[in-house]
């Protein structure tokens, strides 16, 4: 849905609030505390009534939304420009756009990215995966030494990827991404990834990196490219997509949030593997918001 489509459909509360209901009830409401569905409607008010705990109740209990002051079109609005960045949309700009001050456009972003995060539900990686490994961060070209002493000084937020953070990525050909910050990039952190997330038939390839070995007697095959002598495919077994994947997160992260900081680094990808593994889906819209409705 694009933006103009969003503001006519969601045009003040209510229109939300029905939306949303019809997602997560389908007309009848549910008790979120008892599970009873015998409640009375509140007049003049978006709350029911459970008739059997007689506690009072929305439909925003139990998700992204519960205890929002924010008006549920800036939510829905939010979302919608979010999915259509496709490379990524800085807290800046989207308050910006929604007319809203910059923490609550980050604060929005960090929920909606909440949402946004794979349940694992998919099931396991089948097929030809490749994995691969990149490093996130280090020093940004056009923040000096110097600047950022300075802005050290002058107790300013300094930037905060100055070092490189390994990140773990998973690519099932032709279908779904997984990307996972690690501590570090060897043996220990990486394999275990891949065993819960692919299936064993499967068919692994990477590169030399000493980190892979052993995943030939966990795995139905495991191809290993020998880079260093320019091996980069050996017929169909490559990393070719993992690493276009890299250039384009690095390319959207660096230009559009230049404060990533390694703490939020793993709902960034999120975002971006949300974004990957929905990029056929239409529905994209209604299916984040059904997220964000059964889910908080
Ligand atoms: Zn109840």
């Amino acid at each position: 849905m694009n933006i103009i489509e969003t503001i006519k459909r969601f045009p003040d509360q209510s229109s939300c609030i029905d939306y949303l209901e019809g997602l997560r009830w389908q007309g009848l409401p549910e008790c979120p505390y008892c599970n009873s569905k015998r409640s009375s409607k509140r007049q003049e008010s978006q709350r029911h009534i459970c008739n059997s705990c007689n506690r009072s109740y929305s439909v925003l209990v139990g998700t992204v939304f519960e205890g929002t002051k924010l008006p549920l079109p800036q939510w829905f609005l939010a979302i919608s420009l979010m999915l259509n960045a496709k490379k990524g949309l800085s807290a800046r700009q989207l308050s910006r756009d929604l007319g809203c001050n910059r923490k609550t456009g980050w604060y929005l972003q960090m929920r909606i990215r909440e949402a946004m995060r794979d349940g694992g539900d998919g099931g396991l990686f089948k097929g030809i995966v490749e994995v691969d490994e990149t490093y996130l961060g280090g020093k940004k070209a056009n923040h000096s030494k110097k600047k950022r002493q300075e802005r050290r000084d002058n107790n300013l937020q300094v930037t905060g990827m100055q070092d490189k953070q390994p990140v773990i990525g998973l690519l099932e050909r032709d279908g779904r991404l997984k990307l996972q910050v690690i501590d570090k990039a060897h043996g220990k952190t990486l394999k275990p990834i891949v065993e819960q997330s692919v299936s064993t038939d499967a068919t692994i390839v990477t590169d030399g990196f000493g980190g892979y070995a052993g995943l030939n007697k966990i795995f139905r095959e495991h191809q290993v490219l020998n880079k260093e002598k320019e091996e980069y495919a050996r017929g169909e077994y490559h990393t070719n997509t993992i690493e276009g994947f890299w250039t384009l997160l690095k390319r959207g992260i660096y230009g559009q949030y230049h404060k990533v900081s390694l703490r939020h680094l793993q709902s960034y990808l999120n975002e971006f593997t949300f974004k990957y593994n929905n990029r056929g889906n239409n529905q994209v819209f209604n299916f984040l918001i059904n997220k964000t409705a059964t889910a908080s």
